[in-house]
């Protein structure tokens, strides 16, 4: 999971302010470190580091620090590699002139076949990420293969496998790549003059930019002097091994998206409000309270207390200055996090039958910390209510969950896993209800539940 953002003004205004107030909205998508190219019709800057938004710019870098187009990244917290080399914007500059710059959200199930390709044609990498890959394979093609970026581009998506959302600058125009599958999300919209390309809504909302639409499966999106260009995939099945259909992450709706973002045509908060009626639909518990795991089951637990007119509190504060305790490779680094970040209400809990929402169990490290915190807090009985189904696969498209063995729900059974959090009980949402509730197009990738990859996946996780 990453967050990007691709921007260009008509006017040839500079747009770096609305660059960082986008990225900002989408600070919650990457913590570790993030960047921003700027083209101001020739030249293309970039600016990048480690840390949050604010931090890397809390101001302009430089004083000509600006451009009418930009591309910009967000990253994910990743366990290991953060140096700088491999943070985005990509950056491509030669002698002839050409600049290009690229920001990606998404992982590749092919890098290491499809870069040793390149390799062989004497390209060179300064790091191991993905968009590295996909510009350098772009460049290549435009600059030695001699065709249009356009084509480039279209010659990229028959080689590389696996998710990308990407927005790529040249000197004076802006391009929006989407992956066959449309696995990671990416929208645009325009004020008219400003047009703005962005991984969630809450970024064109800031810049005050009006939707007008998801970049398709395998489009590309020209944002140019000319204006907006559409041109969708001219055979995106066959780049899809013959799918008639995309495959969008359903974990957007579940977790990593915005409650305020319409992702995949469907407003979030929406789905996570359906994902918890159909959680109090299939209820057999008696309940008093229904309480959330703040902040991302919220949405999930009201529409449980709607659906069943069981009350709603927040009987857990959480302290939002804990740093990520999900991708701590340390277990009793990850219990410690739990402690520090919720706080239980026993006037909330005392004496009562409780349904605990959370959207997702991976490890299970959360909510057998709560399930104890929630009895110790007075509970009577504590019944978990999950708003994904059972999380048994990892995956391979960018989100950073553990290696199959350390899922919770490929470990134990249903049973079991209740046993392990020392709940009263458990229930998640099925596979079914939580199509159905995500509503859109109804094509999701579901494989971190089912296993089902949209696409054969080769290459071992942890090797890049
Ligand atoms: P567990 O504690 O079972 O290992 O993880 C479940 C908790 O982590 C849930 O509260 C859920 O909101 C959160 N979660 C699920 N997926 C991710 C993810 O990819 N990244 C982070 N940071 N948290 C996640
Ligand atoms: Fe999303 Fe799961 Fe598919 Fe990964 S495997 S893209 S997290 S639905
Ligand atoms: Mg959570």
């Amino acid at each position: 999971m990453c967050g990007v953002i691709g921007l260009f003004h008509a006017g040839e205004e500079d747009v770096f302010p609305d660059a960082v107030n986008g990225l900002f909205q989408m600070q919650h998508r990457g913590q570790d470190a993030c960047g921003i190219a700027l083209a101001d019709g020739r030249i293309v800057r970039h600016h990048k580091g480690i840390g949050h938004v604010r931090e890397v710019f809390p101001s302009r870098p430089l004083p000509d620090f600006s451009g009418f187009v930009a591309t910009g990244h967000v990253r994910y917290p990743t366990q290991g590699d953060n140096r700088v080399r491999n943070t985005q914007p990509h950056v491509v500059s030669t002698l002839r002139g050409t600049n290009l710059a690229l920001s990606s959200n998404g992982d590749l199930t092919n890098y290491h076949t499809v870069r040793a390709r390149l390799e062989e044609k004497g390209v060179d990498f300064l790091g191991t990420n993905d968009a590295e890959l996909i510009l350098k394979f772009i460049a290549w093609e435009h600059l030695e293969g001699g065709c249009s970026l356009l084509e480039a581009i279209r010659r990229m998506q028959r080689e590389v496998r696996g998710a990308y959302s990407a927005t790529l600058v040249t000197g004076d125009a802006l391009y929006a790549i989407r992956d066959p599958w449309a696995l990671r999300p990416l929208c645009f919209g325009t004020s008219g003059v400003l047009h703005v390309v962005a991984s969630e809504t809450p970024a064109l909302d800031i810049a005050r930019v009006d939707l007008v639409d998801e970049v398709g499966a395998g489009e590309v999106v020209h944002f140019g002097r000319e204006g907006i260009t559409r041109h969708p995939h001219p055979d995106v099945a066959s780049v899809r091994h013959g799918s008639p259909v995309p495959a969008h992450c359903i974990f957007e709706h579940v977790y990593f998206s915005r409650p305020d973002s319409i992702a995949f045509g469907e407003r979030v908060y929406d789905v996570r409000r359906r994902i918890g009626a159909w959680l109090a639909r299939h209820e057999d518990e008696a309940i008093d309270v229904v309480v959330p795991v703040p902040d991302s089951s919220n949405a999930i637990a009201l529409g449980y207390a709607h659906e069943s007119g069981v009350p709603f509190e927040f009987g857990l504060i959480r302290n939002h200055y804990v740093g990520r305790t999900f991708i701590h490779p340390d277990q009793a680094r990850r219990d410690d996090g739990v402690k520090q970040k919720f706080n239980p209400l026993r006037s909330v809990f005392k004496g009562r039958r409780v349904a605990l929402v959370d959207d997702s169990i991976v490890r299970g490290t959360t909510l057998r910390k709560l399930t104890r915190m929630v009895r110790a807090a007075g509970a009577a009985e504590v019944h978990l209510r999950i708003g994904s189904p059972v999380t048994r696969h990892s995956c391979f498209y960018g989100v950073d969950t553990p290696d199959a063995e350390a899922l919770i729900g490929s470990r134990m059974d249903e049973a079991g896993i209740c046993a392990h959090l020392t709940a009263d009980s458990l229930r998640y949402i099925s596979v079914e209800g939580l199509r159905e509730a995500a509503a859109g197009d109804g094509h999701f990738c579901m494989a971190c539940f089912t296993g089902e990859y949209p696409e054969p996946v080769r290459e071992q996780k942890a090797s890049k």
